[in-house]
């Protein structure tokens, strides 16, 4: 692993054990403390969950088992459990993982021991499970170390992958520059954009094929989604 990618791990799990954890706990929840580029974001990763479960509510695989890499405070996972999902969730973040366990506790009830809750970076995850879920982490990987992601969460799927990333489109790409050169209190760890052509690259060469796809965007929130399936 190279020095610049345990830099930006150290990173990112530092900013969402503090900071990120107080600003995403915020975002991710119905609290009112929360700007408008704060609400936007809210609104765009909310529709980003209800179209996963709506894909997985249309094929009839609620209840199977999924892992949810990166699950941070539960906001699919706790849904998906609702359905009949069993989930292991996991996040390198303990204040993620921590929060996500106790929305579950209160939300589910007794159905929250369908999830099971993991602190850990997601190279180092282990298990076998029906779908490997990956919303909106992909952000914090350098583009070198995307395929070895994509390829570590399949290696892991026995049948779906269903990921979502910030896509590297002209478009996307300035607004992510408007952004760094006015970054303001919001300012939080490096983002990373992806080609869609390099993401479908790395699936098919782990030997799926893209099902479905999605673009949710809003003023503030982009985020692209490929459900891709094992050939
Ligand atoms: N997937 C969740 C969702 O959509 O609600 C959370 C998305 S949040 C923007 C990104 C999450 O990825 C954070 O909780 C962060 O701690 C986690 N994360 C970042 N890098 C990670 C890694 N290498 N392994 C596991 N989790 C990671």
């Amino acid at each position: 692993m190279s020095t610049l990618v345990d830099k930006d791990k150290e990173e990112v799990t530092e900013y969402f054990n503090n900071n990120g954890f107080e600003r995403w706990n915020k975002i991710y929840s119905e609290s009112d403390e929360v700007n408008d580029v704060q609400r936007d974001i809210r609104t765009g990763h909310g529709q980003t969950i209800d179209k996963v479960l709506r894909w997985v509510e249309e094929d009839g695989s609620a209840k199977s088992v999924f892992c949810d890499a990166g699950c941070g405070v539960g906001s699919l996972s706790i849904p998906l459990a609702r359905l009949g999902a069993k989930v292991a969730s996991s996040d390198i973040s303990a204040a993620m993982t921590g929060e996500a366990e106790e929305r579950a506790k209160a939300e589910l009830g007794r159905d929250a021991k369908r999830i099971s809750f993991t602190t850990s970076d997601l190279e180092n995850l282990t298990g076998s499970y029906d779908t490997v879920l990956c919303i909106d982490v992909m952000i914090h990987y350098p583009t070198e170390k995307m395929s070895d992601m994509v390829s570590k969460l399949c290696s892991m799927s026995k049948n779906r992958v269903i990921l979502s990333f910030a896509p590297d489109t002209w478009y996307y790409s300035l607004l992510k520059k408007i952004g760094e050169l006015f970054p303001g209190p919001s300012k939080t760890t490096r983002a990373y954009l992806h080609t869609e052509e390099a993401v479908r690259k790395a699936l098919a060469a782990e030997g799926f094929a893209i099902k479905r796809t999605e673009m949710t965007s809003t003023n503030f929130y982009y985020s692209r989604m490929l459900e891709a399936v094992r050939e």
